[in-house]
Order: structure tokens, then sequence, then C-alpha cells
């Protein structure tokens, strides 16, 4: 019989037991799974820092080959500055003996040279008598010196003179030129060169212009008191002079300008006509020279002042003064002492006497250098200004101001008590009824000194020293002609543009002129223009004529300034004949006959001779 047991008592513990193992056993393998992650984490770092120090091997080694390179470069460095400080050492020795050989060859010639003064010394001490004699010479040899110096400057003197009686034998225009510094707005170029760069008109090409905002550089420069130098025409081109009766420096002060004037102002008072025109393009000088301002006085103030001066050393009453202001405007002679310049146009007539007359402009009288300068503002504010692109107060007129100097021959008669007129014209003359009639421009109430009488005498009591017989005029006429540049240079259009045409066909009338006397042909287009013939006497005729060309010396005004000084040159060519001298005296002039506007009581009104 099979033997029968319950396999429960067995199997129960035996389960029981397994799965007690099995849950060892599946801890263990939880341990040895954690183990085997600490491992792979091991492993991992132990990669990261093997891959690091490999990494650093290879930087090490590349740097070994830096290090390595820099060794061998730094040691054949090192070799050729050993080498070179060898040469430098070896060098330093010869220099060494070298300086040494010069200094012991000085230190020998230095000596020599001392023992030979020693020598002379003695020697000359032994012989003081020689001493005496060698500082006579020396004296003598000074004297001799400034002789020769004081002789030098009196030749100079006297060929100037020379020259000046030659000029004025042969009639020649005396040509003066004076450059202005360079000023602030020789520098605005930016307007200009756009223009000039569109239009490449025949004022000038661009390259005469320096670069866009730089300053633009002087290329007319002094030489002497006679001659200027232009230099930079064009690329490659040579440097040309011109030479004038008188060249001033930028650095000329007014006074100096004036000084050549002066002996002109005499002429004047001698029975000369004079005439001083500045001539060049706007913003070279022009008015500055001949009116200047205030601080700076030009020619028209100081010969005024000038005048009177010399009218004081002579009799009381026996030179009266009018002055008179016109402008030539659009080829028109305007008034402008008139109420009302722009209303009446003035013509030039001939008179019976052979010279030339404007009708009805008016002429005031003056006592005063003040009252000279008091009437020529009054014209000045008439005057016509424009604003144009070269120059913000662009005279566009040209202005002529002129004092008509009458010399009373006789004696004076006896003062009258004051008087209220202006002119001692005479009431009824119309000079005196338009000058009641003018607005006065504040005329200060000033006293004319008069040198000679021990009274000062005040205006009023001027007028009233009266004189009679014959008389004669001289005329000076000042003038400040219109700016010379050409159309395209003012960027000028509309009125503006007739303007500066009427101006430019004026300019050419008087080259022309110019032309013609000089050529001594035997038509002078005078009649061209209202200029020339307004000029007519002091250009063609028997004047003293200086005239001053105003010139601008930077680069971008090349084209204009040749055109001023070539026709600067132009005019010294023109011999016109001696000047005139007017006057007379019983013995030259006996029978002349006396014209009514020869008397000053002759009731009319001073009129261009
Ligand atoms: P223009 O009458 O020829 O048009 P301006 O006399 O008005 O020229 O001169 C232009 C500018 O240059 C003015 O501001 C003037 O004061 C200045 N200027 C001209 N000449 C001189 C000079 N010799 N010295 C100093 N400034 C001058
Ligand atoms: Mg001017």
């Amino acid at each position: 019989m099979p033997l029968h047991f319950d396999a429960s008592h067995f199997v129960g513990p035996k389960i029981q037991s397994l799965q007690t193992e099995n849950l060892r056993l599946q801890e263990k393998v939880k341990e040895l799974e954690t183990k085997n992650a600490l491992l792979n984490l091991r492993l991992a770092n132990n990669q990261n820092e093997t891959r690091n120090v490999r990494e650093d091997i290879i930087r090490f080694k590349v740097l070994n080959e830096v290090q390595w390179r820099t060794r061998t470069r730094m040691s054949a460095q090192f070799q050729e500055t050993k080498k070179r400080l060898c040469e430098i050492k070896s060098d330093l020795k010869n220099l060494e003996s070298n300086v040494r050989y010069a200094f012991d060859g000085a230190q020998n010639l230095f000596d020599g040279h001392l023992q030979d003064l020693m020598l002379r010394f003695e020697k000359a001490q032994l012989k003081d008598g020689d001493l005496g004699e060698l500082i006579g010479r020396v004296t003598e040899l000074e004297d001799a010196l400034q002789e020769a110096n004081d002789n030098h400057i009196k030749e100079k003197k006297r060929r100037r003179k020379l020259h000046n009686t030659l000029i004025e034998l042969r009639g020649n225009i005396r040509v003066h030129c004076r450059l202005r510094p360079l000023q602030n707005f020789d520098n605005r170029l930016d307007h200009f060169k756009e223009e000039f760069l569109e239009r490449g008109d025949a004022c000038g090409s661009p390259t005469n212009l320096g670069e866009l905002g730089s300053p633009s550089e002087q290329v007319i420069h002094p030489i002497d008191d006679e001659s200027v130098v232009v230099t930079q025409q064009k690329p490659g081109s040579t440097a040309k002079n011109f030479e004038f009766d008188h060249v001033f420096f930028p650095e000329d002060a007014q006074d100096v300008v004036f000084n050549e004037v002066l002996p002109l102002i005499t002429s004047l008072l001698d029975g000369y006509n004079v005439c001083i025109m500045a001539y060049g393009q706007t913003g070279s000088g022009k008015t500055h020279t001949m009116l200047g301002n205030e601080k700076e006085p030009g020619v028209v103030p100081r010969s005024a002042n000038e005048l009177f001066k010399l009218i004081d050393e002579k009799a009381p009453g026996s030179v009266s003064v009018h002055v008179s202001v016109v402008e030539v405007y659009n080829n028109e002679i305007y008034d402008l002492l008139s109420e009302n310049p722009k209303s009446t146009k003035h013509e030039i007539t001939s008179t019976e006497e052979g010279g030339l007359d404007t009708t009805s402009t008016i002429q005031m009288q003056v006592h005063c250098s003040a009252e000279i300068e008091k009437w020529t503002a009054h014209g000045l504010r008439n005057r016509a200004m424009i604003a144009t692109k070269v120059h913000e107060h662009s005279s566009r007129s040209h202005l002529v101001v002129t004092l008509t100097v009458t010399n009373h021959e006789t004696t004076v008669s006896s003062p009258r008590k004051s008087s209220h007129e202006h002119s001692t014209m005479a009431s009824p003359s119309l000079l005196s009824k338009k000058a009641r009639r003018l607005p006065q421009p504040n005329l200060p109430t000033m006293t004319c000194k008069l040198a000679n009488s021990q009274n000062s005498a005040t205006c009023d009591d001027r007028d009233a020293i009266v004189t009679a017989g014959d008389s004669y005029k001289t005329k000076l006429q000042l003038v400040d002609l219109a700016g010379s540049e050409c159309v395209g240079m003012s960027g000028v259009t509309g009125p503006a543009l007739r303007e500066t045409s009427c101006i430019n066909r004026s300019l050419s009338a008087l080259s022309d002129v110019l032309c013609a006397l000089s050529e001594k042909r035997s038509h002078i287009p005078y009649r061209n223009s209202r200029l020339t013939r307004l000029l007519q006497d002091s250009v063609g005729g028997d004047a003293k004529l200086l005239l001053m060309l105003c010139v601008s010396p930077a680069q971008r005004y090349l084209v204009e300034s040749m055109q001023c000084l070539n026709f600067g040159q132009r005019a010294r060519q023109v011999q016109r004949g001696p000047p005139k001298k007017r006057g007379y005296s019983v013995m030259d002039s006996p029978t002349r006959p006396l014209s009514p506007r020869d008397s000053p009581l002759g009731g009319r009104k001073l009129r261009f001779q």
C-alpha cells in the first residue's frame, strides 16, 4: 500500500523558506544594482578625469612646443643683440678715439689762436699809438658808412622824386596797389563752390577755389613797396610780378596809405585838379580805403582834414570849399545830396570853357572837415546798396565825392555880421535855395579855427568874410567805384543782374578809355558810359590822377585780382601830357577873360568845370 503522507506539512515551510530566500536574494540584487550604479558613476568620473588629463597633456605639449620655439627665437635674438652690442662697443671705441683726436686738434688750434692773440695783444699793447689809429680809422669808416647810408636814402628819395616828376611830365596815371589782409569771409566757400561747379562760368573755374570750407590761401604777396608777385596762377605755371608806383602791404594802416596821397592835396591848393579812384572787386577794400570807418578813417575824411589844415594857413576867406556827392547807378547820375535822389537824373554837358558840367547837382559850401564828413555820410545813406553773396553790403554804384576849391585871388573884404546862408554864393543862387530846402543832417555846431587869425571864428563868421575879384577853381574827385567782379561771381539775378551788368559795362568803358589813351588814339570813347563821361576831365584831361587798386590776396579771387592788376598795368601806360595848373598871376595870364562863374558873387551855383 502506497505510503500516503500529507505533503502540505513539508511544502508550506519550504515555500516560506524559499520566499524568504527570494526576498533576501532580491535585496541582494538591489544592493548589487546600487553598487553597480555607484561603480558606473565612479567609472564615468574616472573617464572624465582621464579625458581632462589627456586634454591637459595636449595643452602641455602645445605649451611646451611654444616655449621651445620662443626659447629658440629668443636665443637667436640674444645672439643677434650680443653681436650688435659688440659692434656698438667697437663703434663707441672708434668714436671715443675720434672725439679725442678732434678734441686734441681743437685744443691745439685753440692754443695756437690763444698764443697768436696773446702775441697780438702784447704787440698791440706795445703799439699804443697804432691802437688809437685803428680806433680813428674805425670811427672814420663808421662815419663814411653813415654818410653812404644817408646818401643812399637821399638818392632813393631823389630817385623817387625824379620818377614822380617824370610821371608828372609824361602825364602818367599814378597807380597804387593795396593788398588787404585776409578776412573771415574769405573762407566762406560753400555757396560759391556749388555755383561754380554748376555753371563753370567765365569768372573762374572751381579749381580757383580751395577745398570746401578750407581757408583760402594767400596767393598775392607784396615783394617791396613797388612790386607784388602772384603765385599759383595755374598748376605748373610760373609766378607773375607786377610793378606799381606804390604797393601797400596788408598790414599797412590807413595813415600809411594817406601819406602817399598827401602831396596831391597840396597840389589841389596849388591849382591842380586831382582825382583819386579806388578800383577792385567787391570786398577788396575800396570803401575801406576811400571812406574807412570811425576808428580808421579813409582817404575822403583824411583829405578833408588835410585840405582844411592847409586852408587854415591861408588868409581868411581866400579859399572856399563846396562838396557834392553823386553816384552813377545803372548808368544814370543821381545827386545824393538832394531830397529825393532817384527823382532826378542828371546830365553831363560841355561848357563854353571846354569843361564838363552836370546839371543841377547840389554843391554844399563847407567850412570844416567835419561838415564834409557829415554831407558825405548823408549822401552815403542814399547810396544804392544791395546784398550780394560776395560781400553783404556790396555797393552797386560808383560814388563820386567832389570837393570844389575856389581860390579868391584878391584881398579880404571887411567881415559882415553873421549870415545864415550856407553858401557864399549869394542868396539868389539855386544852390542856396536848394540847400535851405534840404533836410539838414545834424551838423555839429563847430568852430573852425583860422590858423593865422587871432580869434577863432565860427562857420557863420567865416561866411561873412567875403572876397571879391578873380578866382579859379580846382576840384578833388574822390571815387569809390562799384565792384569789378563779373556777373557770375556775385550770384545775382533779376534787377541786381542789371545793376551788375551796368557796372561791368561802365568799368569796361573805363578800361577802353584807358586803352585808347595809352595808344594815343584820336578818338577816346568817353561817351560810352556816364561814368567815363563824368570822369573825363580827370582821366583824360589834365588832372593829377591816382588809381588805387584794391586787391584781395586770397586764392579764391585770383581771376578777379589778376584782372584788377592787369587793369592797373594798362593804366600805367597812359601818358596824357603834364597836368595843367590852374590860377594865374598878372604876369602869366594878364588877359584872361573873366567868366561869370569865376566870381564868387556871380550868383551862380558851382558846377563841374
Ligand atoms: P569793397 O568796398 O571793395 O567792396 P570793403 O571796403 O567794404 O570792400 O571791404 C570789405 C571788408 O574788408 C570790410 O569788412 C573791410 O573792413 C575789410 N577790409 C578791407 N580792406 C581792409 C584793410 N586794409 N584792413 C582791414 N580790413 C579791411
Ligand atoms: Mg564798397
